[in-house]
């Protein structure tokens, strides 16, 4: 039988090429999304993986919608923590707010999915985790004082996570992406793209296809060694 994955904000963006390259692989998708209905619709129309609502910063919600979900399509197998947002500021111009919202919905979000599924992987003595942080997380950056302690943080969580569940057949990893080309860096304003690309030695953006396929490799029973490691993708940007 297929196993079951959940993608975090798995619609568009990182997530959306995650949910194509898991579901194009064998495994039954279920991408979770936060507000865009109609991308949502258009997504599942177009590709045929299933497409759920909620708020993974939400900690009821995290635990009800997995335990609905594991009983309409069997028990939740991975998990791609991938869902994320910035709120960028200087921190002496940051109000609570901004960073309340990144921690919430970026690092947060990472406990409270995987606490909905940990007790059903350890008793299958299966799982597989895969926490989508960032570079940012691992150099720090300019006005990303919240979003850089997040992913800093999801790196500490996915080695502790993946000590207490060595033995029972589940591996815990994070990916660090660099700069890829999605709607979040097209966000940033031209003149400032151009000085990031200038700084990546491989000389461009990374696609989104690069990071989906670490993942598919990091969930198959080839990557069973593979526990509590982050793997850095950001074309020479920086090397942890
Ligand atoms: P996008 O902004 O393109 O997509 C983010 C996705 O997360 C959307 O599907 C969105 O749902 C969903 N989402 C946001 N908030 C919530 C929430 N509260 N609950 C559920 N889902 C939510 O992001 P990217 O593809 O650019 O980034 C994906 C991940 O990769 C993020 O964690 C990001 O920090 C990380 N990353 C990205 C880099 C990049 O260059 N793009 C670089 C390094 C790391 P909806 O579609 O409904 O809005």
């Amino acid at each position: 039988m297929a196993r079951v994955a959940i993608v975090t904000g798995g619609i568009r963006g990182i997530g959306e090429a995650i949910s194509v390259s898991l579901h194009e692989a064998g495994y039954k998708v279920i991408a979770n999304y936060a507000s865009h209905d109609e991308r949502a619709k258009a997504f599942s129309a177009k590709t045929g993986i299933a497409v759920s609502k909620w708020d993974v910063g939400d900690f009821t919600a995290c635990q009800e919608k997995v335990a609905s979900l594991s009983k309409e399509h069997g028990p939740i197998d991975i998990l791609v923590n991938n869902a994320g947002i910035t709120r960028d500021a200087p921190l002496h111009k940051m109000g609570y707010d901004a960073w309340d919202d990144v921690l919430r919905v970026n690092l947060s979000s990472v406990f409270n999915m995987s606490r909905a599924v940990i007790n059903s992987m350890r008793e299958r003595g299966f799982g597989r985790m895969v926490n989508i942080g960032s570079i940012n997380g691992q150099a720090g950056q300019f006005g990303q004082v919240n979003y850089a302690a997040a992913k800093a943080g999801m790196v500490g969580f996915t080695k502790s996570l993946a000590l207490e569940t060595a033995s029972k057949g589940i591996t815990v990893n994070a990916i660090a992406p660099g700069y890829i080309d999605t709607e979040m860096v097209q966000s940033v304003e031209q003149s400032i793209l151009s000085k990031i690309i200038a700084r990546i030695p491989v000389g461009r953006l990374g696609h989104t296809q690069e990071i989906a396929r670490a993942v598919r490799f990091l969930v198959s029973d080839d990557a069973a060694f593979i526990t509590g490691s982050t793997l850095t993708i950001n074309g020479g940007q920086y090397m942890a």
